[in-house]
Protein backbone atom coordinates (compact mmCIF):
# COMPACT_ATOMS: atom_id res chain seq x y z
CA UNK A 1 0.00 0.00 0.00
CA UNK A 2 1.47 3.52 -0.35
CA UNK A 3 1.09 5.22 2.96
CA UNK A 4 1.54 8.92 1.95
CA UNK A 5 0.70 10.82 4.61
CA UNK A 6 -1.37 13.82 2.95
CA UNK A 7 -5.26 14.62 2.73
CA UNK A 8 -4.74 14.51 -1.31
CA UNK A 9 -3.29 10.60 -0.55
CA UNK A 10 -6.09 9.44 2.07
CA UNK A 11 -8.91 10.77 -0.30
CA UNK A 12 -7.33 9.13 -3.59
CA UNK A 13 -7.37 5.74 -1.49
CA UNK A 14 -10.87 6.53 -0.99
CA UNK A 15 -12.31 7.01 -4.41
CA UNK A 16 -10.23 3.94 -5.41
CA UNK A 17 -11.99 1.97 -2.91
CA UNK A 18 -15.55 2.71 -3.13
CA UNK A 19 -16.12 0.52 -5.73
CA UNK A 20 -15.26 -1.97 -3.68
CA UNK A 21 -17.11 -1.00 -0.36
CA UNK A 22 -20.43 -2.67 -0.94
CA UNK A 23 -21.12 -6.34 -1.01
CA UNK A 24 -17.49 -7.22 -2.07
CA UNK A 25 -16.94 -6.08 0.78
CA UNK A 26 -19.37 -7.46 3.17
CA UNK A 27 -18.34 -10.84 1.73
CA UNK A 28 -14.01 -10.53 1.31
CA UNK A 29 -13.58 -8.19 4.23
CA UNK A 30 -12.13 -11.45 6.58
CA UNK A 31 -9.78 -12.52 4.47
CA UNK A 32 -6.42 -11.44 4.94
CA UNK A 33 -4.62 -11.52 1.64
CA UNK A 34 -1.46 -10.90 3.11
CA UNK A 35 1.54 -9.57 2.40
CA UNK A 36 4.58 -10.73 0.49
CA UNK A 37 8.38 -9.56 2.37
CA UNK A 38 9.88 -9.15 -0.98
CA UNK A 39 7.39 -6.67 -2.42
CA UNK A 40 8.63 -3.96 -0.42
CA UNK A 41 6.93 -1.47 1.43
CA UNK A 42 3.23 -3.14 1.91
CA UNK A 43 0.98 -5.26 0.93
CA UNK A 44 0.10 -3.78 -2.60
CA UNK A 45 -1.99 -6.37 -3.83
CA UNK A 46 -5.12 -5.85 -0.70
CA UNK A 47 -8.46 -5.47 -2.16
CA UNK A 48 -10.65 -6.82 0.37
CA UNK A 49 -10.15 -3.46 2.58
CA UNK A 50 -9.37 -0.05 2.42
CA UNK A 51 -5.87 0.41 4.27
CA UNK A 52 -7.79 3.97 4.98
CA UNK A 53 -7.00 3.43 9.16
CA UNK A 54 -4.10 5.65 9.10
CA UNK A 55 -5.70 8.81 7.02
CA UNK A 56 -9.48 7.91 9.22
CA UNK A 57 -7.13 7.76 12.61
CA UNK A 58 -5.93 11.36 11.87
CA UNK A 59 -8.89 12.80 10.22
CA UNK A 60 -6.98 13.54 7.28
CA UNK A 61 -9.72 12.18 5.83
CA UNK A 62 -13.51 12.25 8.04
CA UNK A 63 -15.78 9.40 8.90
CA UNK A 64 -18.73 11.47 7.51
CA UNK A 65 -16.25 11.76 4.15
CA UNK A 66 -16.03 8.65 3.69
CA UNK A 67 -19.75 7.36 4.62
CA UNK A 68 -21.22 9.94 2.77
CA UNK A 69 -18.74 8.44 -0.50
CA UNK A 70 -19.79 5.04 -0.24
CA UNK A 71 -23.68 5.34 -0.04
CA UNK A 72 -23.39 8.12 -2.72
CA UNK A 73 -21.81 5.05 -4.76
CA UNK A 74 -23.79 2.73 -3.41
CA UNK A 75 -26.82 4.00 -1.89
CA UNK A 76 -27.33 2.95 1.78
CA UNK A 77 -27.69 -0.75 1.92
CA UNK A 78 -25.34 -2.43 0.27
CA UNK A 79 -22.44 -0.78 1.93
CA UNK A 80 -23.68 -0.87 5.26
CA UNK A 81 -20.84 -3.74 6.60
CA UNK A 82 -18.53 -0.91 5.81
CA UNK A 83 -20.32 1.79 7.28
CA UNK A 84 -20.38 -0.27 10.69
CA UNK A 85 -17.12 -0.98 10.22
CA UNK A 86 -16.30 2.68 9.66
CA UNK A 87 -18.37 3.57 13.06
CA UNK A 88 -16.53 0.87 14.91
CA UNK A 89 -13.54 3.39 15.92
CA UNK A 90 -16.26 6.20 17.07
CA UNK A 91 -17.87 3.73 19.15
CA UNK A 92 -14.54 2.84 20.98
CA UNK A 93 -13.82 6.68 21.30
CA UNK A 94 -17.41 7.16 23.00
CA UNK A 95 -17.02 4.16 25.25
CA UNK A 96 -13.05 5.28 26.39
CA UNK A 97 -14.62 9.12 27.06
CA UNK A 98 -16.84 7.88 29.24
CA UNK A 99 -14.52 5.51 31.10
CA UNK A 100 -11.43 7.51 31.27
CA UNK A 101 -10.20 5.05 34.15
CA UNK A 102 -10.12 2.41 31.63
CA UNK A 103 -6.94 4.13 30.33
CA UNK A 104 -5.44 4.84 33.63
CA UNK A 105 -5.62 1.32 34.65
CA UNK A 106 -4.28 0.52 31.07
CA UNK A 107 -0.91 2.82 31.54
CA UNK A 108 -0.37 1.75 35.15
CA UNK A 109 -0.54 -2.05 33.81
CA UNK A 110 1.77 -1.34 31.52
CA UNK A 111 4.17 -0.20 33.80
CA UNK A 112 4.28 -3.24 36.23
CA UNK A 113 3.83 -5.78 33.51
CA UNK A 114 6.75 -4.74 31.67
CA UNK A 115 8.46 -4.23 35.38
CA UNK A 116 7.86 -8.21 35.72
CA UNK A 117 8.53 -9.42 32.38
CA UNK A 118 11.99 -7.34 32.83
CA UNK A 119 12.62 -8.72 36.26
CA UNK A 120 11.75 -12.70 34.88
CA UNK A 121 14.55 -14.10 32.56
CA UNK A 122 11.87 -16.97 31.08
CA UNK A 123 8.98 -13.89 30.02
CA UNK A 124 11.55 -11.40 29.13
CA UNK A 125 12.85 -14.07 26.44
CA UNK A 126 9.34 -14.90 25.59
CA UNK A 127 7.96 -11.30 25.02
CA UNK A 128 11.61 -10.63 22.67
CA UNK A 129 11.16 -13.51 20.83
CA UNK A 130 6.90 -12.70 19.95
CA UNK A 131 8.42 -9.13 19.32
CA UNK A 132 10.74 -10.37 17.23
CA UNK A 133 8.93 -12.92 15.30
CA UNK A 134 10.87 -15.56 16.42
CA UNK A 135 8.52 -17.75 18.69
CA UNK A 136 8.39 -20.55 16.02
CA UNK A 137 4.90 -20.58 15.21
CA UNK A 138 4.78 -19.34 11.69
CA UNK A 139 1.63 -17.35 11.40
CA UNK A 140 2.13 -15.67 14.26
CA UNK A 141 6.36 -14.48 13.11
CA UNK A 142 4.85 -13.58 9.93
CA UNK A 143 2.57 -11.30 11.15
CA UNK A 144 4.91 -10.02 13.22
CA UNK A 145 7.28 -9.50 11.11
CA UNK A 146 4.58 -7.45 8.97
CA UNK A 147 3.75 -5.37 11.53
CA UNK A 148 7.18 -4.49 11.93
CA UNK A 149 7.68 -3.65 8.81
CA UNK A 150 4.83 -2.52 7.35
CA UNK A 151 3.11 -0.56 10.10
CA UNK A 152 -0.07 -2.52 9.25
CA UNK A 153 -2.18 -5.83 9.88
CA UNK A 154 -5.25 -6.99 8.87
CA UNK A 155 -8.10 -6.99 11.08
CA UNK A 156 -8.51 -10.29 11.37
CA UNK A 157 -4.66 -10.72 11.50
CA UNK A 158 -4.88 -8.56 14.56
CA UNK A 159 -7.37 -10.56 16.05
CA UNK A 160 -5.20 -13.92 15.42
CA UNK A 161 -2.65 -12.37 16.86
CA UNK A 162 -3.60 -10.68 19.80
CA UNK A 163 -5.40 -14.01 20.64
CA UNK A 164 -2.22 -16.00 20.26
CA UNK A 165 0.07 -13.25 22.33
CA UNK A 166 -2.56 -13.62 25.16
CA UNK A 167 -3.88 -16.95 25.27
CA UNK A 168 -1.42 -19.10 23.45
CA UNK A 169 2.19 -17.59 24.58
CA UNK A 170 0.81 -16.28 27.92
CA UNK A 171 1.83 -13.18 27.32
CA UNK A 172 0.99 -9.73 29.44
CA UNK A 173 -2.17 -8.18 27.11
CA UNK A 174 -1.30 -4.73 27.99
CA UNK A 175 2.38 -4.95 26.56
CA UNK A 176 1.12 -6.52 23.26
CA UNK A 177 -1.07 -3.68 23.25
CA UNK A 178 1.92 -1.59 23.57
CA UNK A 179 3.62 -2.96 20.85
CA UNK A 180 0.66 -2.29 18.48
CA UNK A 181 1.24 1.17 19.48
CA UNK A 182 4.72 1.21 18.92
CA UNK A 183 4.31 -0.01 15.52
CA UNK A 184 0.61 0.46 13.87
CA UNK A 185 0.28 3.58 11.43
CA UNK A 186 -3.32 3.88 12.47
CA UNK A 187 -2.22 3.44 16.02
CA UNK A 188 -5.41 4.87 17.96
CA UNK A 189 -5.28 4.57 22.15
CA UNK A 190 -9.89 3.70 22.19
CA UNK A 191 -9.39 1.01 18.99
CA UNK A 192 -6.51 -0.20 19.65
CA UNK A 193 -6.57 -1.06 23.74
CA UNK A 194 -10.52 -1.87 23.87
CA UNK A 195 -9.45 -4.44 20.85
CA UNK A 196 -7.15 -6.13 23.33
CA UNK A 197 -9.33 -6.01 26.00
CA UNK A 198 -12.42 -7.77 23.85
CA UNK A 199 -10.10 -10.00 22.63
CA UNK A 200 -9.08 -11.25 26.12
CA UNK A 201 -12.38 -11.03 27.78
CA UNK A 202 -12.31 -8.17 29.97
CA UNK A 203 -14.92 -5.89 27.47
CA UNK A 204 -17.67 -8.23 27.10
CA UNK A 205 -16.82 -9.91 30.41
CA UNK A 206 -15.97 -13.69 30.34
CA UNK A 207 -16.02 -13.68 26.22
CA UNK A 208 -13.10 -13.63 24.87
CA UNK A 209 -11.62 -14.54 21.28
CA UNK A 210 -9.93 -17.32 20.82
CA UNK A 211 -7.95 -18.00 17.78
CA UNK A 212 -8.78 -21.47 16.01
CA UNK A 213 -6.07 -23.07 13.19
CA UNK A 214 -9.44 -24.20 10.96
CA UNK A 215 -10.33 -20.28 11.00
CA UNK A 216 -6.87 -19.22 10.40
CA UNK A 217 -6.29 -21.73 7.59
CA UNK A 218 -9.84 -20.53 5.64
CA UNK A 219 -8.94 -16.87 5.69
CA UNK A 220 -5.57 -17.00 5.27
CA UNK A 221 -5.93 -19.15 1.83
CA UNK A 222 -4.17 -22.02 2.89
CA UNK A 223 -1.23 -19.70 3.61
CA UNK A 224 -1.23 -20.71 7.58
CA UNK A 225 -2.51 -23.90 9.00
CA UNK A 226 -1.23 -23.79 12.87
CA UNK A 227 -3.25 -26.95 13.88
CA UNK A 228 -2.17 -28.37 17.31
CA UNK A 229 -0.26 -25.39 17.84
CA UNK A 230 -2.86 -23.22 19.66
CA UNK A 231 -4.59 -23.03 23.16
CA UNK A 232 -7.19 -24.41 22.54
CA UNK A 233 -9.68 -23.73 25.47
CA UNK A 234 -8.32 -20.88 27.36
CA UNK A 235 -10.28 -19.09 30.08
CA UNK A 236 -10.75 -15.37 29.90
CA UNK A 237 -9.18 -13.17 31.92
CA UNK A 238 -10.87 -11.69 34.31
CA UNK A 239 -10.26 -8.14 36.02
CA UNK A 240 -12.57 -7.20 39.19
CA UNK A 241 -12.04 -3.45 38.99
CA UNK A 242 -15.25 -1.56 38.06
CA UNK A 243 -15.09 1.83 35.59
CA UNK A 244 -17.88 3.59 36.04
CA UNK A 245 -19.78 6.00 33.48
CA UNK A 246 -18.55 9.41 33.36
CA UNK A 247 -20.23 12.09 31.78
CA UNK A 248 -18.47 13.22 28.76
CA UNK A 249 -17.76 17.23 28.95
CA UNK A 250 -19.60 19.36 27.12
CA UNK A 251 -17.53 21.03 24.65
CA UNK A 252 -18.90 23.77 21.59
CA UNK A 253 -18.08 23.01 17.90
CA UNK A 254 -16.32 26.41 17.63
CA UNK A 255 -15.52 28.98 20.34
CA UNK A 256 -18.13 30.99 20.71
CA UNK A 257 -16.71 34.89 20.29
CA UNK A 258 -14.90 35.53 17.52
CA UNK A 259 -13.19 38.93 18.51
CA UNK A 260 -10.76 37.06 21.08
CA UNK A 261 -7.02 36.83 19.06
CA UNK A 262 -6.91 33.30 18.48
CA UNK A 263 -4.60 30.61 17.47
CA UNK A 264 -5.50 27.18 15.97
CA UNK A 265 -3.40 24.60 17.81
CA UNK A 266 -3.26 21.31 15.70
CA UNK A 267 -3.44 17.84 17.12
CA UNK A 268 -2.49 14.89 15.09
CA UNK A 269 -6.32 13.65 16.01
CA UNK A 270 -8.12 16.01 13.83
CA UNK A 271 -5.74 17.66 11.18
CA UNK A 272 -8.73 18.84 8.71
CA UNK A 273 -10.00 21.83 11.00
CA UNK A 274 -10.88 24.09 7.72
CA UNK A 275 -13.63 21.21 7.13
CA UNK A 276 -15.18 21.50 10.71
CA UNK A 277 -17.17 24.23 12.58
CA UNK A 278 -13.82 26.09 12.77
CA UNK A 279 -13.89 27.25 9.30
CA UNK A 280 -15.70 30.45 10.12
CA UNK A 281 -13.28 31.04 13.00
CA UNK A 282 -10.38 34.00 12.29
CA UNK A 283 -7.22 32.65 13.52
CA UNK A 284 -3.93 35.10 12.92
CA UNK A 285 -1.45 31.98 13.67
CA UNK A 286 -2.00 28.33 13.33
CA UNK A 287 0.95 25.52 14.99
CA UNK A 288 1.69 22.12 15.99
CA UNK A 289 4.05 19.56 17.48
CA UNK A 290 3.77 15.96 18.40
CA UNK A 291 4.04 16.09 22.86
CA UNK A 292 6.54 13.87 24.64
CA UNK A 293 3.61 11.01 25.02
CA UNK A 294 2.88 10.61 21.24
CA UNK A 295 7.08 10.68 20.75
CA UNK A 296 7.62 8.29 23.40
CA UNK A 297 5.13 5.81 22.42
CA UNK A 298 5.53 5.51 18.99
CA UNK A 299 8.17 3.98 16.77
CA UNK A 300 10.14 5.38 13.80
CA UNK A 301 7.16 4.72 11.24
CA UNK A 302 4.21 5.91 12.73
CA UNK A 303 6.29 9.43 14.06
CA UNK A 304 6.95 9.78 10.25
CA UNK A 305 3.70 9.49 9.15
CA UNK A 306 2.46 11.92 12.11
CA UNK A 307 5.42 14.73 11.20
CA UNK A 308 4.70 14.32 7.96
CA UNK A 309 0.62 14.52 7.91
CA UNK A 310 1.34 17.41 10.57
CA UNK A 311 3.15 19.09 8.17
CA UNK A 312 0.19 18.76 5.75
CA UNK A 313 -2.66 19.71 8.32
CA UNK A 314 -0.44 22.92 9.13
CA UNK A 315 0.18 23.58 5.07
CA UNK A 316 -3.59 23.47 4.04
CA UNK A 317 -4.45 25.43 8.15
CA UNK A 318 -2.44 28.25 6.92
CA UNK A 319 -3.99 29.05 3.66
CA UNK A 320 -7.46 28.11 4.58
CA UNK A 321 -7.21 30.22 7.25
CA UNK A 322 -4.98 32.83 6.02
CA UNK A 323 -2.86 32.61 8.91
CA UNK A 324 0.67 32.07 9.67
CA UNK A 325 2.18 28.27 9.74
CA UNK A 326 4.24 27.37 13.32
CA UNK A 327 5.69 23.90 13.23
CA UNK A 328 6.18 23.97 16.85
CA UNK A 329 8.83 21.54 18.56
CA UNK A 330 8.21 17.82 19.68
CA UNK A 331 8.60 15.79 22.59
CA UNK A 332 9.89 17.31 26.15
CA UNK A 333 10.14 20.56 24.43
CA UNK A 334 6.74 20.75 23.13
CA UNK A 335 4.54 22.51 26.00
CA UNK A 336 7.23 25.36 26.58
CA UNK A 337 6.96 25.48 22.79
CA UNK A 338 3.19 25.90 22.64
CA UNK A 339 3.54 28.63 25.43
CA UNK A 340 5.90 30.52 23.40
CA UNK A 341 4.12 30.46 20.00
CA UNK A 342 1.47 32.00 22.06
CA UNK A 343 3.39 35.02 23.51
CA UNK A 344 5.19 35.51 20.39
CA UNK A 345 1.36 35.68 18.78
CA UNK A 346 -0.09 37.80 21.31
CA UNK A 347 -2.46 35.00 21.82
CA UNK A 348 -5.52 35.97 24.27
CA UNK A 349 -6.81 32.62 23.18
CA UNK A 350 -5.36 28.70 21.93
CA UNK A 351 -8.49 27.06 19.88
CA UNK A 352 -7.95 23.08 19.12
CA UNK A 353 -10.04 20.09 18.56
CA UNK A 354 -10.08 18.41 21.80
CA UNK A 355 -8.41 15.21 21.98
CA UNK A 356 -10.40 12.05 22.82
CA UNK A 357 -8.98 9.81 25.96
CA UNK A 358 -5.58 8.39 25.59
CA UNK A 359 -1.72 9.95 24.46
CA UNK A 360 -2.92 13.67 24.21
CA UNK A 361 -4.94 13.82 27.19
CA UNK A 362 -2.18 14.24 29.88
CA UNK A 363 -0.25 16.92 27.48
CA UNK A 364 -3.56 18.89 27.09
CA UNK A 365 -4.12 18.87 30.78
CA UNK A 366 -0.92 20.37 31.49
CA UNK A 367 -1.22 22.58 28.89
CA UNK A 368 -4.74 24.28 30.09
CA UNK A 369 -3.03 24.81 33.40
CA UNK A 370 0.15 26.68 31.85
CA UNK A 371 -1.51 28.66 29.47
CA UNK A 372 -4.25 29.68 31.97
CA UNK A 373 -1.50 30.69 34.36
CA UNK A 374 -0.81 33.33 31.50
CA UNK A 375 -3.98 34.70 31.24
CA UNK A 376 -4.47 32.80 27.97
CA UNK A 377 -7.73 30.45 27.68
CA UNK A 378 -7.81 27.01 26.38
CA UNK A 379 -10.53 26.90 23.99
CA UNK A 380 -11.34 23.14 23.22
CA UNK A 381 -14.10 22.43 20.74
CA UNK A 382 -15.88 18.95 19.53
CA UNK A 383 -16.75 17.77 16.36
CA UNK A 384 -20.36 17.40 15.82
CA UNK A 385 -20.03 13.72 14.99
CA UNK A 386 -18.41 12.98 17.85
CA UNK A 387 -20.68 15.47 20.26
CA UNK A 388 -23.98 13.18 18.75
CA UNK A 389 -22.69 9.81 18.80
CA UNK A 390 -19.99 9.33 21.94
CA UNK A 391 -23.16 9.28 24.77
CA UNK A 392 -24.64 6.55 22.70
CA UNK A 393 -21.76 4.48 23.43
CA UNK A 394 -23.24 3.59 26.48
CA UNK A 395 -23.02 -0.42 26.49
CA UNK A 396 -22.04 -3.08 23.58
CA UNK A 397 -21.87 -2.08 19.73
CA UNK A 398 -25.00 -3.64 19.23
CA UNK A 399 -26.58 -1.28 21.00
CA UNK A 400 -24.49 1.36 19.32
CA UNK A 401 -24.61 0.70 15.81
CA UNK A 402 -28.91 1.34 16.03
CA UNK A 403 -27.35 4.50 15.50
CA UNK A 404 -26.59 3.85 11.90
CA UNK A 405 -29.55 4.28 10.18
CA UNK A 406 -30.79 7.81 11.55
CA UNK A 407 -26.79 9.10 10.57
CA UNK A 408 -27.28 7.93 7.14
CA UNK A 409 -30.51 9.97 6.72
CA UNK A 410 -28.53 13.06 8.25
CA UNK A 411 -25.65 12.60 6.19
CA UNK A 412 -27.71 12.32 3.17
C1 LIG B 1 -6.16 -6.19 18.64
C2 LIG B 1 -6.64 -5.09 17.71
C3 LIG B 1 -6.01 -3.85 17.74
C4 LIG B 1 -6.45 -2.82 16.90
N1 LIG B 1 -5.80 -1.60 16.95
C5 LIG B 1 -6.24 -0.59 16.17
C6 LIG B 1 -5.61 0.69 16.21
O1 LIG B 1 -4.67 0.94 16.99
N2 LIG B 1 -6.06 1.65 15.37
C7 LIG B 1 -7.11 1.43 14.52
O2 LIG B 1 -7.46 2.35 13.77
N3 LIG B 1 -7.74 0.25 14.49
C8 LIG B 1 -7.35 -0.77 15.27
N4 LIG B 1 -7.99 -1.98 15.21
C9 LIG B 1 -9.20 -2.09 14.39
C10 LIG B 1 -9.02 -2.60 12.95
O3 LIG B 1 -8.23 -3.74 12.94
C11 LIG B 1 -8.41 -1.54 12.01
O4 LIG B 1 -9.09 -0.32 12.13
C12 LIG B 1 -8.51 -2.00 10.56
O5 LIG B 1 -7.88 -3.25 10.41
C13 LIG B 1 -7.86 -0.98 9.66
O6 LIG B 1 -7.68 -1.48 8.37
P1 LIG B 1 -8.53 -0.95 7.15
O7 LIG B 1 -8.47 0.53 7.09
O8 LIG B 1 -8.04 -1.69 5.95
O9 LIG B 1 -10.00 -1.41 7.56
P2 LIG B 1 -11.34 -1.56 6.72
O10 LIG B 1 -11.84 -2.94 6.91
O11 LIG B 1 -11.19 -1.08 5.33
O12 LIG B 1 -12.34 -0.62 7.52
C14 LIG B 1 -12.62 0.74 7.16
C15 LIG B 1 -12.36 1.63 8.35
O13 LIG B 1 -13.23 1.30 9.42
C16 LIG B 1 -12.55 1.46 10.68
N5 LIG B 1 -12.49 0.15 11.33
C17 LIG B 1 -12.60 -1.06 10.76
N6 LIG B 1 -12.60 -2.03 11.69
C18 LIG B 1 -12.47 -1.41 12.88
C19 LIG B 1 -12.41 -1.88 14.22
N7 LIG B 1 -12.50 -3.17 14.54
N8 LIG B 1 -12.25 -0.95 15.20
C20 LIG B 1 -12.18 0.36 14.91
N9 LIG B 1 -12.25 0.85 13.66
C21 LIG B 1 -12.40 -0.02 12.66
C22 LIG B 1 -11.16 1.99 10.35
O14 LIG B 1 -11.17 3.38 10.40
C23 LIG B 1 -10.96 1.50 8.92
O15 LIG B 1 -10.06 2.30 8.20
C24 LIG B 1 -7.56 -3.04 16.04
C25 LIG B 1 -8.18 -4.29 16.02
C26 LIG B 1 -7.73 -5.31 16.83
C27 LIG B 1 -8.41 -6.64 16.80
Amino acid sequence: MDWTPTRQAGLERLRAFVPHAGSAYASGRNRDEGWEPSAGAGPDSRTTVSGLSPWIQRRLVLESEVVRAVTEAHGPAQPEKFVQEVLWRTYWKGWLAMRPSVWADYLSDCDRDAQRVESNGRARRAYARACDGETGLACFDHWSAELRETGYLHNHARMWFASIWTFTLGLPWTLGAAWFERHLLDADAASNTLSWRWVAGLHTRGKHYVARAENIRRFTGGRFDPTGALARAPAALHDDREHPREPIVELPEAPNHSDVRSGLLLTTEDLCPERSALRDTTFVSVAGGLPADVTGTHGSRPIQFHAASLHDGLQRSATAFAAAAVRLPDGTDYLDGVLAWAHEAALQRVVAHAPTVGRWTASFERLATRLSRSGIELALCRRAWDTQLYPHATAGYFKFKKVIPDLLRRIA
